[in-house]
């Protein structure tokens, strides 16, 4: 990526506050967001403008008049976690269409390449291992989970759709990702656990913990996110994630360990469609890029460990 200006739709999120920061150090950056599952205060600190705005209508001319031409935009926006997501199943359907369009159609008038966000979660309850960018998937297209899957399944077809008439459009599937600035109240299971144990009450594995994730820290996946935007590639998919494989319960172990809890574990019934394995193939992003995961998961778990552990009430 050369200098300009950067529309990061969905940056006062998780994810999109921290590539905010990184990309602050060398771009005019913009960030779009309507706080519905992100907060203002993920970019504290951070040489970033941000506009209150819902992405499902439409932001060109508002964005235009204020701040000129665009180089980049990477579309962020959209809830991630299967509990916020549940909560607003009908917004992120509209957000992963209307949203989504509305992000294509003002890099395309801006002359502007794109990045989606995508997600693992477009391989559904995965019945191939690991999971290849040219496996097509296994979703359940009226399932609980399907009002984020399907909207995501849809962001890549309208991206693939505008990439094949000549937008420049590069598509990241992001696995679990983690780290400072996670919600603790987002249901995920790394805020869930590392939330229980500092509290002191049992950690919650659903199922009987045998389902497997693969944790990047969002360092890595900015890296990656970042490297696709620099890249020459369109009209193409790419894994991001760690491939280290782990149990939840394993998982929920390491917590207990790392944090010194005494917590007991408290099993809870598994949710529908949860997917039982999820491991990427990033074969193809380090065969093109040389983009690996440099953080594991334990240096990853210590340091959001010790962001939680400055906002926990006890
Ligand atoms: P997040 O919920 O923290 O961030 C999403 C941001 O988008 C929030 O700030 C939210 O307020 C904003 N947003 C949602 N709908 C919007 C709309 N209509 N208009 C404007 N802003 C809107 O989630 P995250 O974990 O940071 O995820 C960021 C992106 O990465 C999402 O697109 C998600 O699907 C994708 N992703 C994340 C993960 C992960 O593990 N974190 C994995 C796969 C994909
Ligand atoms: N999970 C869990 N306990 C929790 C929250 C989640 O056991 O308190 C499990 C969940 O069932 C899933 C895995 O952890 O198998 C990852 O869940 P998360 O919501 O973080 O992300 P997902 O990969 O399912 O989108």
């Amino acid at each position: 990526m050369a200098e300009g200006r950067v529309l990061v739709t969905g940056g006062a999120g998780f994810i999109g506050s921290h590539l905010c920061e990184s990309l602050s150090k060398k771009f005019e950056v913009v960030a779009l967001d309507n706080f519905s599952t992100g907060r203002r205060p993920n970019l504290r600190g951070i040489n970033a403008s941000i506009v209150r705005h819902d992405a499902t209508k439409p932001f060109a001319k508002k964005l235009s008049k204020k701040f000129g031409k665009f180089d980049f935009v990477f579309n962020l926006a959209s809830p991630a976690s299967p509990v916020d997501y549940a909560n607003l199943s009908i917004p992120t359907l509209l957000t992963g269409s209307l949203g989504m369009k509305n992000a294509l159609d003002f890099a395309k008038e801006n002359g502007a390449r794109l990045l989606q966000a995508s997600t693992s979660e477009v391989y559904g309850d995965p019945l191939v291992h690991p999971q290849k960018e040219d496996y097509w998937g296994n979703v359940n297209p009226i399932g609980p989970r399907s009002c984020y899957d399907e909207a995501k399944r849809y962001a890549e077809a309208i991206c693939m759709a505008y990439a094949r008439q000549g937008q420049p459009v590069v598509i990241a599937r992001i696995f679990n990702t983690f780290g400072p600035r996670m919600r603790l109240d987002d249901g995920r299971v790394v805020p869930n656990l590392v939330g229980q144990a500092l509290r002191g009450e049992p950690l919650t594995v659903y199922g009987d913990g045998s389902q497997t994730r693969s944790f990047c820290h969002v360092s890595d996946t900015v890296r990656a996110l970042e490297l696709l935007m620099s890249s020459n590639h369109s009209g193409e998919v790419f894994n991001v994630g760690n491939p280290e494989e782990h149990k939840i319960l394993e998982f929920a172990e390491k917590v207990k360990e790392l944090t010194g809890a005494s917590s007991q574990i408290s099993f809870l019934p598994l949710p529908l469609d949860d997917p039982k394995r999820r491991k990427p193939d990033i074969s193809k992003i380090k065969g093109a890029l040389g983009w690996e995961p440099k953080v594991n998961l334990e240096d990853g778990l210590k340091e959001t460990i010790q962001w939680f552990r400055r906002r926990v009430k006890k």
